[in-house]
């Protein structure tokens, strides 16, 4: 067993734990594990500083998760581009493969918690079904493995489905949605990077939400995932109490960057059910892209996106730097709110076509032919009817 798996089996996990170790109350833990299940390794675990600090609200159970009565499981109306159990086909391009429903830590904000840690929804044995999906659509061009998390299959198991993605000739990206470099930096071992080599072009997506994740076992799990030539990308998810304030996330951002990690969205919660005490106003994301955007490198800059409710997609959402215009004169605010005006380009007027109805097709259909003004023949020119 290696050290990562050693450190799984050490997780809280249970009702029995949130009792003995956190003094849940009996029923409370047992109806919070049925909502969605615990687990927290000792490593994530280790990072808490304080009750109810920003690492704590992230994975241990809040009594009000159970209030959100009317919220929806599927937000994001995921299972309606579904075609078959694993796949998530939404944008023309590229798919979501689910290939396990196991995370190292259950993430209280999880937006697709109706089915992850839950076997019957993800299950390994529909792998080969998202691959042949997959190899029956030659527009899919980019495969985003997730899940729950890729990379808590062995790497036995990864191999074989990155070694079947990498056969079908239309796949030209991989990319890997996984939280282990922030909650189980262990699990990027020398084995894992060597392997991953061997199926370039893979990109990892991964998801730090607080500067206390940036830890110096995160800082080598990213090192060794770009040394192995994995560009990596984050997505953090803007949370009440975790990260809903602009010094917050502009440290976290810098210290992505010196990660090698480019900072890629800040997500608006989203309405799962079980989460709504996690979101904040739409106001609070554009005040801290404001404080972001010109007060440090353009590269720790994410997009500040919704994923709109229903299955429309990602938005991006800006803070208002263009004012209005004057004329031809675009008036726009920088950084520092001073108002600057940029001589905007004239665009010139699209010729004006000119419709002329041939004798010829007048005769057949009375059909109307568009013509440039120089194009047609003298004959063409002749006035209709004569
Ligand atoms: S690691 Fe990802 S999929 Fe797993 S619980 Fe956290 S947010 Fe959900």
């Amino acid at each position: 067993m290696e050290l990562w798996q050693e450190m799984l089996r050490q997780s809280i996990d249970s009702a029995k734990d949130l009792i003995e170790r956190f003094g849940f109350d009996k029923e409370q833990a047992e109806k919070l594990n049925k909502l969605f299940h615990i687990r927290v390794n000792p490593y994530y675990l280790s990072l808490i500083r304080y009750p109810n600090d920003p690492i704590w609200l992230q994975c241990i159970p809040d009594a009000v998760e159970l209030e959100d009565h009317n919220a929806p499981e599927d937000p994001l109306n995921e299972e309606s581009d579904s075609p078959v159990p694993s796949i998530t086909h939404r944008y023309p391009d590229r798919v979501l493969f689910l290939v396990t429903s196991q995370c190292s830590m259950y993430c209280r904000f999880c937006t697709r918690k109706r089915k992850v840690s839950d076997s019957t929804k993800i299950n390994s044995k529909w792998i080969q079904d998202g691959v042949d999906y997959i190899a029956a659509h030659p527009e899919v061009r980019d495969v985003v493995l997730s899940g729950g998390d890729p990379l808590m299959v062995t790497d036995y198991v990864l191999e074989r489905v990155l070694a079947s993605l990498r056969a079908i000739p239309h796949v030209e990206i991989i990319r890997l949605g996984t939280k282990m470099p922030c909650v189980l930096p262990q699990r990027i071992t020398p084995k894992l990077c060597k392997m991953l080599k061997k199926y370039h072009p893979i990109y990892v997506n991964t998801h730090f939400n607080h500067p206390w994740e940036c830890t110096p076992e995160a800082d080598k799990a990213c090192a060794m995932l770009a040394d192995a030539g994995c560009p990596i990308g984050n997505q953090a998810v803007l949370m009440k109490g975790v990260n809903d304030d602009a010094d917050v996330m502009l440290e976290l951002h810098r210290k992505l960057l010196k990660m090698r990690v480019r900072p890629y969205y800040i997500y608006q919660a989203d309405l799962t059910k079980g989460t709504n005490h996690f979101r904040t106003p739409v106001r609070k994301g554009l005040e801290i892209m404001d404080k972001l955007r010109g007060h440090t490198s353009g590269l720790a800059i994410p997009y500040y996106v919704i994923d709109a409710p229903g299955g429309g997609g990602k938005i991006p959402l800006l803070p208002q730097y263009v004012l209005g215009r004057n004329g031809k004169d675009i008036i726009l605010r920088n950084y520092k709110y001073e108002i600057f005006t940029y001589p905007d380009v004239e665009e010139e007027q699209p010729e004006p076509q000119l419709v002329v109805e041939t004798k010829y097709r007048r005769r057949r259909k009375m059909t109307e032919k568009k013509v440039v003004p120089n194009e047609p023949t003298k004959r063409e020119l002749e006035p209709v009817g004569k």
